[in-house]
């Protein structure tokens, strides 16, 4: 892989790829299961470098490979490694610095399944004893730090309200502590936010957000140090299984080689729409990191170059009949979970909330009736806001 060169040509350039024998343009996809050798000898071999060797797809597969390196270099890490979903990246890592009977600290405002990872399986079955903290005090966070204290997971920004940690001074305390440090990174994007560059362990990424980017395929991706890399390999990653299919790993490089094409324009339009809703009179208040309104934009332009495309707004209004409206209403906006692909999306996170959390943790999320979110795609902002206005003039 060339390491000089720009982002946008270490996606795009694949002539870095010799495995095929005719010079094919697009490397080719290696949809197998098992790869056979000469002989005992190469077996031997293979099994000893085993964090590198083709033997089964499980464990490494030539496609998945290809693209791990492709998403390293976009996260400037050492090494990737590419599971079949986010939430299996999340598992894998956080299983991985956690043993029974330790303590982890996380922020409030995570994104829904991995608080009930943690709250219905590592809590209950592991005895992991967890402190949620706002994230954007450092003091609250060295307070809260206690003797079995092993892990530091963040999400910056979080879900639903977008609040930042500031991620040089948390990997710093970490640090001193011994502490190991991880981050979902899905919203900045690996283009956006460099984690690891500011000193945390391990950053993971949802792919079937804007790194694949057309709503077609599940991923997750574990980016940090060769040997951080190596030893999630050979442990949580084939021993939990959740190995990345190489058909998906060729439809995430494919989309790779637009993303930063892709998030230029996405930051664009929902610049504008943030802007838009930021001065409407039916909206309450826009989260929104990119704003210069922002409660914490100083932090956001230190530690961020940039901004992706999903963010909330509240309603003044919290009539339910006025909020259905107004959600029904829009015809651009399609509704939806997920976000992160071409298509602009809108979703209540009260909805689902209120089946799958608790109060409790609803509360802690700042989650009301008239809290949307919208994932803003690659449509002509004009067209998105026309639709956004015809719907708020409904309530
Ligand atoms: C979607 C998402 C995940 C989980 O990713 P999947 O690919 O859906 O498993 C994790 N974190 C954040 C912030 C997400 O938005």
């Amino acid at each position: 892989m060339i390491k000089k060169q720009h982002i946008e040509t270490g996606l795009v350039f694949d002539g870095d790829d010799k495995s095929d024998p005719y010079g094919a343009v697009v490397p080719p996809v290696y949809q197998n299961s098992l790869f056979t050798f000469d002989s005992w000898e190469a077996l031997e071999r293979a099994f000893s470098d085993k964090e590198n060797s083709v033997i089964y797809t499980r464990g490494n597969n030539p496609t998945v490979q290809y693209t791990e390196g492709k998403l390293a270099l976009l996260a400037g890490g050492e090494k990737a490694k590419l599971f079949s979903s986010g939430m299996a990246a999340v598992s894998a890592g956080i299983l991985h610095f956690l043993s029974q009977g330790d303590h982890l600290i996380t922020v409030s405002n995570i994104y829904g399944p991995t608080a009930t990872l943690i709250r219905n399986m590592l809590v209950p079955k592991m005895g992991v004893e967890v402190t949620y903290v706002s994230g954007n005090c450092l003091e609250e966070i060295a307070k809260a730090i206690r003797p079995n204290t092993s892990l530091i997971y963040l999400e910056s920004p979080s879900s639903v309200i977008f609040s930042l940690q500031d991620l040089k001074q948390i990997s710093l305390l970490a640090k001193e502590h011994d502490i190991a440090t991880m981050i979902d990174n899905t919203w900045a994007t690996p283009l956006y936010q460099k984690p690891l560059a500011l000193g945390i362990d391990l950053e993971m990424h949802s792919c079937s957000k804007y790194l694949g980017g057309h709503s077609d395929i599940i991923g997750g991706v574990l980016i940090g140090s060769q040997s951080l890399i190596n030893n999630i390999s050979m442990k949580e990653y084939e021993l939990l299984g959740a190995a990345s299919s190489p058909n998906d790993a060729s439809m995430l490089l494919r989309s790779l080689r637009t993303f930063p094409i892709r998030m230029e324009r996405h930051q664009q339009n929902a610049m504008r729409i943030a802007e838009f809703l930021d001065n409407h009179e039916k909206v309450a208040e826009v989260f929104y990191p990119g704003l210069a309104s922002f409660k914490q934009a100083l932090l956001a332009g230190q530690q961020m170059t940039g901004f992706s495309g999903l963010f909330s707004f509240k309603l003044k209004t919290d009539n339910l009949v006025l909020i259905k409206n107004f959600f029904n209403t829009l015809k651009l906006f399609q509704k939806g979970v997920s976000w992160g692909g071409h298509e602009s999306l809108i979703y209540a996170p009260a909805i689902s909330c209120s089946v799958e959390q608790t109060p409790e943790h609803m509360k802690r999320m700042g989650i009301s009736l008239s809290n949307m979110r919208v994932s803003i795609g690659l449509e002509n902002a004009d067209d998105l806001i026309a639709d956004l206005t015809n719907a708020l003039d409904n309530i």
